[in-house]
């Protein structure tokens, strides 16, 4: 694959234009006037400036949400249907600039062009995927007794938007993540404050500009660009109904207590720990190929990240050479060669996290089967990483790196093996392999995470499959039917006949 001049330029013509804040429809400068740069992680080179949004520009934001979300407004009155093809409209604009959105998020984020092309056809299936539900939110009617008050009584229920929403976004998969979380509210008619995060703003100023080419009513989605600051203005705003968040578990607590000034509904996306379990008869290449997809995919900068290899004894070293073998011939390059398998990590901050964890695995005794260095001397690349002679207690066990680092362990029984995967304080994903059909649902029935792959790769994801995670990965699910919970409240309504 090559990647055509006019991609590079239609993303450098957007990278070079002036990045604003979207505010009741019109794109406006920070109120304090600053700016901050975001960064090529290919090249450390800064990219662009983009506005500052603070709690200033955070409560303009949630005021022109609120003036959207009026009782008359063009948003209130548009029809269930128009709503869908509106959505639907969004899902084409973002399949006619997949080039170049995917070019963007490759220079923001650092991640393969290719990686970056699935992301965007992931945005545009799920705002399609979206737009057949606004027709089909119903509520119902109740055949109620009423033992205190008898009486004849017509009873039904009723959906209805939850109001204003915050959203705030990671940097992993920043297009596809403004998706997740734009197009379910929408779908229930909400209207919404958006913050990126700061090491990728620009995909989502971009998708603005393309719900406005859509027809999307002014004040019903705004875009705040900020740090953590600003976040943190939106989850503690008392005119915010509710805050949807994808990030760091240490950030999800920080934003449970800011929500409850309001007591605001609140969903979290956070992180993983995620265990791989290879059982002695398992497809032992299929096994390795996937088990090295699920840690090295996006640079193992996702939430899902199979980070930790738990293989049967037996076959212990079989499958930790083929895994070596394949971190030995992923080739780390730029996002924009069309051959990388693997671009540089997001930033400085999260390159040298993950060499410090490295680091701290070969001082407690780990051994580094292959990679565990950075990749040349500019950019913030780091080699595909497998650590053996890893023990429970080691911090690259416990806490998520996320980077390309797994932790290759062996196991004897399946009880033991439930109890390891187990121990953890996430439960985000997990992955299964054997040929045998009853181990591999027990092991699945038995571990407590949100989603189990048998037999396949991580990162199968789908618009109608619900996403979310156990114990400290987090609140509520994503996709599927089960997000719209999220963005709807439930009005039950009783007449006297
Ligand atoms: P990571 O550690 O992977 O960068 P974070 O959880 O720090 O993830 O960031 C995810 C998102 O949360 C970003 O948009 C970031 O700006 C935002 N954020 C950071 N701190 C806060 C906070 N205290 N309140 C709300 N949002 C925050
Ligand atoms: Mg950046």
């Amino acid at each position: 694959m090559t990647i055509a001049q006019a991609v590079h330029d239609r993303a450098d013509a957007f990278v070079r234009s002036p990045h604003k804040l979207l505010i009741g429809g019109r794109w406006i400068e920070a109120a304090a006037g600053e700016t901050f740069a975001t960064v090529d992680p290919a090249t450390e080179k800064v990219l662009a400036e983009v506005g500052r949004g603070r709690a200033e520009d955070v409560d303009r934001a949630v005021r022109a949400a609120r003036a959207a979300f009026a009782d008359g407004s063009p948003w209130r009155r548009m029809t269930p249907s128009a709503r869908g093809r509106l959505l639907w409209r969004i899902g084409d604009l973002l399949e006619e600039h997949v080039d170049e959105l995917a070019m963007l998020e490759t220079l923001d984020n650092g991640k393969p062009y290719t990686i970056a092309l699935g992301d965007v056809r992931g945005a545009a299936d799920l705002f399609r995927y979206m737009a057949g539900w606004p027709t089909k939110i119903e509520g119902a009617t109740v055949p109620i007794s009423s033992l205190a008050m008898p009486g004849e009584y017509l009873a039904y229920t009723q959906r209805e938007p939850v109001g204003v929403v915050g959203q705030i976004i990671p940097w992993n998969y920043p297009l596809l993540m403004a998706s997740w979380k734009l197009a379910p509210a929408l779908a229930c008619g909400c209207t919404v404050v958006l913050k990126p995060a700061e090491q990728t703003p620009l995909t989502a100023l971009r998708l603005g500009q393309l719900l406005q080419e859509a027809g999307l009513p002014d004040g019903v989605v705004n875009i705040v660009t900020g740090f953590g600051d600003t976040g943190a203005a939106l989850t503690a705003h008392a005119d915010v109904d509710k805050v949807a968040f994808t990030g760091s578990t240490e950030v999800g607590k920080k934003i449970v207590e800011a929500a409850a000034g309001n007591l605001k509904r609140l969903t979290l996306e956070l992180g993983g720990k995620s265990p791989i379990v290879v059982h002695a008869d398992a497809d032992l290449e299929n096994a390795a190929v996937h088990a090295a997809g699920a840690i090295f995919y996006n640079q193992g900068q996702s939430c899902t990240a199979g980070s930790l290899l738990y293989v049967h004894r037996s076959v212990f070293d079989d499958v930790v050479g083929r895994v070596a073998e394949e971190a030995a011939r992923l080739k780390v390059a730029p996002g924009t060669d069309p051959g990388a398998d693997l671009g540089p990590l997001v930033s400085h901050e999260q390159f040298a996290k993950v060499l410090g964890y490295v680091d701290s695995g070969r001082a407690q005794g780990a051994e580094v089967v292959v990679g565990g260095h950075r990749v040349g001397d500019r950019g913030f690349f780091v080699e595909p990483t497998v650590l053996t002679n890893t023990t429970p207690g080691m911090s690259v066990v416990r806490e998520e790196i996320f980077g390309p680092v797994v932790c290759a362990m062996p196991f004897d029984s399946l009880e033991e093996i439930v109890a390891s995967a187990n121990d953890t304080r996430f439960g985000l994903a997990a992955g299964v392999f054997t040929r045998d059909l009853s181990k591999a649902h027990r092991t699945a029935r038995l571990l407590r995470a949100g989603t189990v792959w048998i037999n396949t790769t991580y990162h199968v994801f789908d618009a109608a499959m619900p996403f979310g995670g156990y114990k400290e990965s987090g609140w509520g699910r994503e996709m599927g039917s089960q997000v719209l919970d999220n963005y709807l409240e439930t009005k039950s309504v009783v007449t006297a006949l």
